[in-house]
């Protein structure tokens, strides 16, 4: 949970009703921030899907992050279109300029087919824009945006991420930036090339009733974690499934967003303005990783849900995936080294984990 829940607002959410309003109002508000036609989505994964079926063909490619989450690689399926994964860099854990020109060279697609390119600023490290746009305009690429880490978040130039590309998708689901369990939203900054129809199934009842009570949960995991109870209570409730894994999530491009969604998304797009509490998660790189995770266990902190274990994760997904492990070295490392630190944890209560994980520092790395 990114957003930090006020009592007041976890009453208010619990009794409120749904509206279409809510729906309308984080409408206006997208439109107005990140300048485009904004349409709410079941997830963060359904809103990439939109985003790249509206200005990609069937069997074009497309390039991403070499290190990131199923959800990207699902909606990249469900538009038809090749992924061509782009090795990292160990100080962002993003692509850049020489990365990109490796993948495109070793491409398995045609220089024709490639497209496009998604930017995901990894959990809130923004890439260095300027060169990344030559390199786009270099190959004629289409930039999308992956805003799940980066909502919030400016580019060393200044410009908010988000506003750049020709489109801007958003996760909200668990964890995320802009966290209410799920949902998600795209905004399409530039005319589209095909026109993709807005979902228009009504939630599930059950969608509902899990907005409803989520911010209700988020806060007394909260109260929990100061007392290295919440790891615990989260693992039940994700057990009882009312809290689904994010990895899990279905795509669905028909589904709507649940109301109680909207509503609670809009006041944290709000208060992130304001707060400017930022990156998602911070990261390092340490040397023998279970080693830490079980020194970690000890001291009462469990960061299991490591972003990510594995260059596209979660593990049940990736073995699934063909991913060129010889071309992305550094995503294979850092996937065995990386740590970070879940964002449910206040940084007062974190500083002995993070003096933990200080000791073993992977010195490569350095
Ligand atoms: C989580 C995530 C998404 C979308 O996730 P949903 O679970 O579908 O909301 C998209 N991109 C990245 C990089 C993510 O981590």
């Amino acid at each position: 949970m990114a957003a930090t829940y006020r009592l007041r607002d976890v009453f208010r959410q619990l009794f409120t009703v749904g509206r279409q309003k809510d729906c309308d109002e984080l409408c206006a508000y997208l439109k107005e921030r990140y300048e485009g036609e904004a349409i709410l989505c079941k997830n963060g994964r359904s809103a990439l899907a939109i985003a790249l079926k509206s200005y990609f063909d069937t069997g074009d490619a497309i390039i991403v992050n070499g290190f990131t989450c199923y959800a990207v690689y699902e909606a990249i399926q469900a538009a038809g279109l090749t992924p061509v994964f782009a090795d990292i860099t160990k100080e962002d854990l993003n692509f850049d300029v020489d990365t990109l020109e490796a993948a495109i060279k070793k491409a398995q697609a045609p220089r024709e087919k490639i497209r496009g390119i998604i930017i995901q600023n990894s959990l809130g490290n923004p890439v260095s824009i300027v060169a990344i746009e030559q390199f786009a305009k270099k190959y004629n690429l289409s930039i999308i945006e992956d805003l799940a880490h980066c909502a919030g978040v400016k580019y060393p130039d200044g410009r908010e991420c988000g506003t750049v590309g020709v489109a801007a998708a958003f996760s909200f689901g668990k964890d995320k930036v802009i966290d209410t369990i799920s949902g998600g939203a795209v905004v399409l900054r530039t005319p589209v090339k095909h026109r993709i129809k807005a979902p228009s199934v009504a939630p599930r009842p059950s969608d509902h009733l899990r907005a409803r009570f989520y911010p209700w949960f988020g806060w007394s995991c909260r109260k929990l974690t100061a007392l290295h109870l919440g790891g615990i209570r989260m693992k039940i409730l994700v057990a009882l499934h009312f809290v689904e894994k994010s990895a899990d999530n279905r795509l669905d491009l028909r589904r709507k967003i649940s109301k109680f969604e909207a509503r609670l998304a809009l006041r944290q797009f709000k208060n992130l303005r304001k707060s400017g509490e930022l990156p998602i998660r911070e990261f390092c790189l340490v040397k023998d990783r279970d080693a830490v995770l079980k020194k970690l266990a000890k001291a009462g902190y469990y960061f299991d849900g490591l972003w990510y274990k594995q260059p596209i994760s979660p593990e049940r997904y990736y073995q699934k995936i063909d991913f060129p492990e010889q071309d992305c070295p550094t995503a294979v490392l850092v996937a065995e080294h990386v740590i970070n630190f879940p964002n449910y944890y206040r940084r007062s209560d974190l500083m002995p984990a993070i003096n933990i994980v200080r000791e073993h520092l992977w010195e490569e790395a350095k």
